[in-house]
């Protein structure tokens, strides 16, 4: 380095050359660079080529709230379509401890025996509070989390049910095209996450327990209703005869009421998923509802009345989101709030004043 400073007329003035000082980054910490986003193009010619790693980075992009990657994803949920829909959309649920984790892990590999792949995806309202998904865990299906053919993936946890559940059905439209011709879907049975799990599958499987006395008691019954088979698990020691009891029950309960969507009549039957008893039976009577519905072309109604809900749920919730989120409509919503509260304003009025100006702001 030059020193004009050291030159003989500064005399007095001398600087010397120094020690190089040690950089203030430590040089052995090497700066983990983030992977770049592959291109909608690898990632489609990626899952169409059956690549799972590329299958979990486009899941990922879907259930990322970045816009960017959403825009992504977006691109690549199009570019699947064509390729989607081949497969056979299964919904499980069943309440805690049904045995939902235990009995997937048994259907699994039973439906593997037979070839193909199989996705299990799960819908888990409850992931958003304790900010990670019980279901759809690796851990709770050992046999299947090894398995060559198997691709499980835990529910989205970020956003509304609504949100969720449309991350999820993206999700089925990846799989397939990634060549997963079985799709299971798992939720908890005991609020509203059935009703977005039935609206994406073709055939719903409620896992019941027999032995707590009141079998019919709890059960919402608007869960029932949308079920094409109940099978009641841990039909094993001694609690066989009761859980033929709960058959027994169900199977007259099922006739109260209305007869279903399709014409078919749903099926009640025992297992055991944990020493893997009955299981083949549960199969067949899900093949026997496929060739059912196949046959009498309810199984192509059902998809399309499926993906009308999906169009609306989809508008209702960016219509939704994209209220919510503007500034100027939550401050007029916290002042139109308490005005309410107190008791100066009616909730008609106070809801159409807030409707009238976001309106009147979009045009
Ligand atoms: P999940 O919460 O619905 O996923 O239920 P799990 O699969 O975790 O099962 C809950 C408990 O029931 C576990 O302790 C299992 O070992 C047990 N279990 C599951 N299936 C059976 C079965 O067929 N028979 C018996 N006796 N126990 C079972």
């Amino acid at each position: 380095m030059e020193h004009p400073e050291n030159d003989k007329q500064y005399s007095g003035l001398t600087v010397n050359s120094g020690v190089a000082q040690p950089p203030s980054v430590n040089p052995y910490a090497v700066r983990r660079r983030r992977k770049p986003l592959p291109t909608p193009g690898e990632l489609v010619e990626g899952i169409l080529r059956g690549d799972v790693t590329m299958l979990s980075r486009a899941v990922t992009l879907v259930e990322s709230l970045n816009p960017d990657h959403q825009a992504i994803a977006q691109e690549v949920i199009e570019k699947c379509l064509p390729h989607s829909g081949r497969s056979r959309r299964i919904g499980i649920t069943g309440v805690p401890g049904a045995g939902k984790s235990t009995s997937i892990d048994v259907f699994g590999l039973h439906v593997l025996r037979g070839g193909g792949k199989l996705a299990v995806l799960a819908i888990d309202p409850s992931s958003e509070r304790t900010k990670g998904s019980i279901l759809g865990d690796k851990t709770r299906m050992e046999k299947l989390a090894v398995h060559p053919d198997a691709f499980i993936r835990p529910s989205p946890s970020a956003g509304s049910l609504g949100g969720v559940a449309r991350k999820t059905r993206e999700t089925i439209i990846l799989c397939e095209a990634a060549g997963f011709n079985n799709i299971f879907v798992e939720t908890v049975g005991v609020g509203q996450s059935e009703t977005a799990v039935h609206s994406m599958v073709d055939f719903f499987l409620l896992i019941q327990l027999a032995g707590t006395g009141d079998e019919l008691q709890g059960i919402k019954r608007g869960i029932m209703e949308m079920a094409d088979g109940i099978v009641i698990n841990k039909a094993d020691g001694d609690n066989i005869p009761r859980a033929q009891l709960a058959q027994a029950q169900f199977r007259n309960a099922l006739h109260l009421f209305p007869p279903t969507a399709s014409g078919w009549v749903p099926e009640v039957l025992t297992y055991s998923g944990y020493y893997e008893i009955g299981i083949p039976e549960v199969w067949d009577m899900i093949d026997r509802y496929f060739a059912f519905a196949h046959r009498n072309g309810y199984f192509e109604k059902r998809r399309l009345e499926q993906s009308r809900y999906w169009m609306y749920e989809t508008i209702n919730e960016t219509l939704r989101t994209k209220f919510y989120n503007d500034p100027d409509v939550h401050d007029l919503l916290v002042d139109n709030e308490r005005r309410v509260l107190d008791n100066r304003l009616s909730s008609f009025v106070a809801a159409r004043n807030v409707l009238e100006f976001y309106f009147n702001k979009e045009k």
